[in-house]
């Protein structure tokens, strides 16, 4: 059941790609090639994936919500039962420690879980009724009916830094999934392996369920072309992806320039700007600094919510902040980069911003020469003044790095918010002394990021309803949308208003009855 062929997945078929390259995974602890080789996809594979997809899709989106549910829970047993051989390839492949794995397992398993139950209650289909009124003068007035379609196969591009929980059945795959589209995945050439395990689950949820074999699809490959490939098929109606500002942008433009151009739901870089007022880091700024630390650095920085940047307010207690943070990261040992590309950026990321003029290194983690792709922790800061003059201090450090900046003031502290790009995440660390301040500020973040954090760190994103993992650019391409939560469904659905239809004739969700028994919308108040 968990045999590697080293082979992409197409509908039901074990496929060696025709592009002509092969590619292998790097063991980022060892620098040694590990698991299979795999043939690079190309134009062939890509046309079968998404002619598949789009015979599947008439039949798929006709599925009931219940049948999708079921499917979407078997994947997720499918995937416990080949949780230790992904454990062992994700490890290999990534360099993260063994918790990460058993956690991103369950994080994967458990969204799946959450949108079967999310199909089942049916709010999702944003149901409205506007009954007609064939009396109304001085014209009669319509029966209208909305209710969301999907919008067709959905291209999904796997993540680096998380490979199953925004990888092959992640939070894209799970919601265009529950939509009703079919999914042809591009796994990330970073952990092949780990995706052909997932991607197995998930073919063998789809037999188990009688579904048609286009519904899911994956395609291993190490180059942009197979990418753009994907992306500018005809077939394809839109994009989930995680990854690199570049390549999001790559995409979008490409998604742009189709004779039919389409939605990409990028989610690309930010650097999760965290604001430590002054009376927090007077009550606790030594505990604020370790534990801002353990945020940066944790899954060696290479995580989408890291901090990447702090403010505070130049005083005592700003010193005592910065001294313990850079007495906590000194103290932080070497890990695995996800690969060597990444590593390379994350050694030129930091090379850049600490031969910036105005910044200044506080600490260093320690190095480890026996790691291959090593992330080595660094900590810089430097003044707001310097901040305000050189933009790139903004641009995201992939890895265990992050800039304290040092306003003068709160003048000052206004003026460096206001060229904040958008973000994920935004953080404030505040006591009631504080509140006046947070209060502005709180109404200001609103503005930039997805999510607003009042204590705590942005690290560690809770899959749930009321979850937004997303925001304004460059954080992503579409800022009225999440990536993560259940809102991640609606990236994929369209309305549809339906008028005057005669009632055997209207979907289920849609008659009078409501035999779905779902939460609906009648002239605009819920349903009696
Ligand atoms: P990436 O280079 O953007 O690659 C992500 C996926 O997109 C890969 O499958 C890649 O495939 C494909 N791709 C990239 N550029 C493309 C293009 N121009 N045309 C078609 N396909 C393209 O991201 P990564 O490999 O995960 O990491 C690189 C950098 O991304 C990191 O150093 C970091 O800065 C950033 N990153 C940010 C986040 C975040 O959440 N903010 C997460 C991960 C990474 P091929 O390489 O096979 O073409």
């Amino acid at each position: 059941m968990t045999d590697l062929t080293g082979t992409s997945l197409i509908g039901a078929a074990d496929v060696t790609g025709t592009a002509g390259g092969v590619f292998r995974a790097v063991d980022p602890a060892t620098g040694e090639h590990t698991g299979p080789e795999y043939a690079e996809c190309g134009p062939a594979e890509v046309a079968r994936a998404t002619e598949l997809a789009a015979t599947a899709f008439a039949a798929y989106r006709r599925t009931s919500p219940e049948q999708r549910a079921a499917f979407l829970e078997s994947i997720a047993e499918e995937i416990e039962a080949r949780a230790e051989a992904i454990a062992e390839r994700y490890l290999a492949e990534t360099g993260l420690p063994a918790g990460r794995a058993t956690g991103e397992t369950g994080r994967t398993t458990g969204q799946l879980r959450m949108f079967a139950a999310t199909l089942r209650e049916g709010g999702w289909l944003q149901v409205r009724i506007d009954p007609g009124n064939p009396q109304r003068t001085p014209a009669p007035k319509p029966d209208i009916r909305q209710r969301s379609v999907p919008l067709g196969p959905v291209a999904v591009f796997g993540a680096s830094n998380f490979p199953l929980a925004f990888s092959v059945a992640g939070g894209d795959t799970a919601s265009a999934l529950a939509a009703g589209a079919p999914v042809v995945v591009k796994a990330h050439p970073s952990h092949p392996a780990t995706s052909e395990l997932v991607g197995q689950a998930i073919r063998a949820a789809v037999q188990r369920h009688g579904l048609p074999e286009g519904t899911f699809s994956l395609l291993q490959g190490a180059s942009n072309e197979l990418g753009a490939a994907l992306v500018t098929d005809p077939r394809i109606a839109a994009v989930g992806f995680t990854g690199s500002r570049a390549g999001g942008l790559a995409l979008v433009r490409l998604a742009q320039q189709r004779e039919v151009p389409i939605p990409v739901y990028a989610e690309m870089s930010a650097v999760n700007p965290v604001f430590l007022l002054p009376g927090a880091l007077a009550e606790k700024g030594e505990q604020l600094g370790v534990e801002f630390v353990t945020s940066v650095t944790g899954s060696a920085g290479q995580l989408c919510t890291k901090p990447g940047l702090a403010f505070v307010i130049e005083g005592e207690s700003a010193d005592a902040f910065v001294a313990a943070a850079g007495r906590a990261l000194g103290e932080v040992a070497a890990a695995p980069m996800l690969n060597p590309g990444i590593a390379r950026a994350y050694r030129s990321g930091t090379s850049a911003t600490e031969s910036t003029d105005g910044v200044r290194r506080v600490a260093g983690g320690a190095a480890d020469e026996s790691i291959a792709c090593p992330g080595v922790a660094a900590l810089y800061e430097t003044t707001g003044a310097e901040f305000l003059a050189q933009p790139a201090l903004q641009g995201e450090v992939f890895g265990p790095a992050s800039l304290i900046v040092r306003v003068a003031d709160e003048k000052e502290l206004a003026a460096v918010v206001a060229v904040l790009e958008g973000q994920l995440t935004a953080t404030v660390h505040a006591t009631s002394a504080d509140h006046d301040l947070a209060g502005e500020l709180l109404g200001e973040l609103e503005l930039i990021a997805g999510r607003v954090l009042f204590g705590g760190w942005p690290t560690g994103v809770e899959v749930g309803h009321a979850m937004v993992h997303g925001g304004p650019f460059p954080s992503t391409s579409a800022p009225s949308t999440t990536s993560v939560g259940m809102r991640a469904i609606e990236r994929f659905l369209r309305p549809v208003a339906y008028q005057n239809l005669p009632a055997e004739l209207l979907p289920a969700e849609l008659r009078d009855d409501n035999p779905l028994q779902i939460f609906r919308r009648v002239d605009g108040l819920p349903e009696a």
